[in-house]
């Protein structure tokens, strides 16, 4: 009897670890000669789509993504989406042919403003119907693309404008496609507080641009996605983003930060959990690893070395899954509009 409750155990060990999780790419342009900072080339665009058919990922759209995650329901190993900001006229043209060939659904937020001016280098309706009509998601990003967050603006009137925003996409959407799904990208992936609370009070579902992977807990208006631009979606790190869990049981604060004072940069994280859940966390500024300032048995924080000169930047935290070779990860996103 003995023997067979050791025999068990053992069995549990090597019991592989189930990963319900799922990871939302983002990207821009899919071109050759288009802004570095926001471009996948078409060569790497081919690499991934090639990764995730030969490793037997599961490539979901978004509304069903955001049905499982409503509905409570854990997610296949190995989920992932797709997903596309702004528009580009190059997504159109090089990335459609090859998701449309491989039958892979895919997300694009249009900021419709930009399509109703037929500006230089987006997508015309036409072209919006034609992906739409072979199963492409189109969806909301604002109709100016103007960063959400307030500045210098009272609230009356910060609120008035970001309802607007949001609505008047959403209403040229509804007459342009006849749709009205409540999915949102936040504008440079900024959102503070007030703004997830006016998105949540209107009904939709929003993404940012902050790393990190999602599962049945995740918040609605809080979902995370990868990048995946030529900068940060070279293999093997594409894979390990693939391949990151949410982490479980550790709370970050602050989740998100906007910095209205030159006292707030560099922002200190702190993160609470079990000592043995924080001895594996490391956390990353822009260029490096944080400084660890404290830690008790309950707590630890992290801040950077200096100041951070840009308007947008994240501390990314991430912690080894035991043996598994794959990453709990998070990360949050600060915006200094000081
Ligand atoms: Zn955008």
């Amino acid at each position: 009897m003995k023997n067979r409750a050791v025999y068990f155990f053992l069995l549990l060990l090597f019991i592989p670890l189930t990963v319900k999780a799922a990871v939302v790419l983002q990207y821009h342009h899919i071109d050759d000669n288009t802004a570095p900072s926001t471009s996948t080339s078409i060569g790497l665009f081919e690499d991934h789509l090639e990764y995730l058919i030969n490793e037997n990922y599961k490539i979901i759209s978004l509304p069903e993504l955001i049905t499982k995650i409503k509905n409570n329901n854990p997610f296949k190993k190995n989920t992932v989406a797709i997903t596309f900001d702004d528009g580009y006229e190059s997504v159109y043209r090089n990335a459609f042919p090859l998701l449309k060939k491989y039958k892979l659904p895919f997300t694009v937020f249009i900021d419709t403003e930009a399509i109703e001016q037929n500006r230089k280098n987006h997508v015309s309706w036409q072209q919006i119907r034609e992906m739409k009509l072979s199963g492409a998601t189109i969806a909301n990003h604002t109709h100016s693309h103007s960063h959400l967050v307030r500045h210098n603006e009272s609230l009356e009137h910060w609120k008035a404008r970001v309802i607007n925003d949001i609505t008047q996409a959403q209403d040229i959407l509804k007459a342009r496609l006849n749709q009205d799904l409540k999915i949102l990208a936040y504008p440079y992936g900024e959102f503070d507080r007030d703004t997830l609370k006016v998105v949540s009070d209107l009904g939709y579902t929003a993404f940012g641009q902050h790393s990190g992977a999602i599962n049945k807990n995740s918040n609605l208006q809080y979902l995370p996605r990868f990048p995946v631009s030529n900068r940060f979606g070279q293999f093997p790190q594409f894979i390990t983003k693939l391949k990151s869990v949410p982490f479980d049981k550790v709370s970050f604060e602050p989740m998100h930060g906007i910095l209205t004072n030159k006292s707030l940069n560099p922002p200190i994280l702190s993160i609470k959990g079990s000592l043995e859940s924080l001895k594996a966390i490391h956390c990353y500024g822009p260029n490096k690893e944080l400084v660890k300032l404290k830690s008790s048995n309950k707590a630890v924080s992290f801040k950077a070395s200096k100041s951070i000169a840009s308007r947008r930047f994240r501390y990314n935290c991430t912690a080894e899954v035991e043996g598994k070779n794959r990453f709990r990860w998070i990360s949050i996103p600060f915006v200094n509009i000081k």
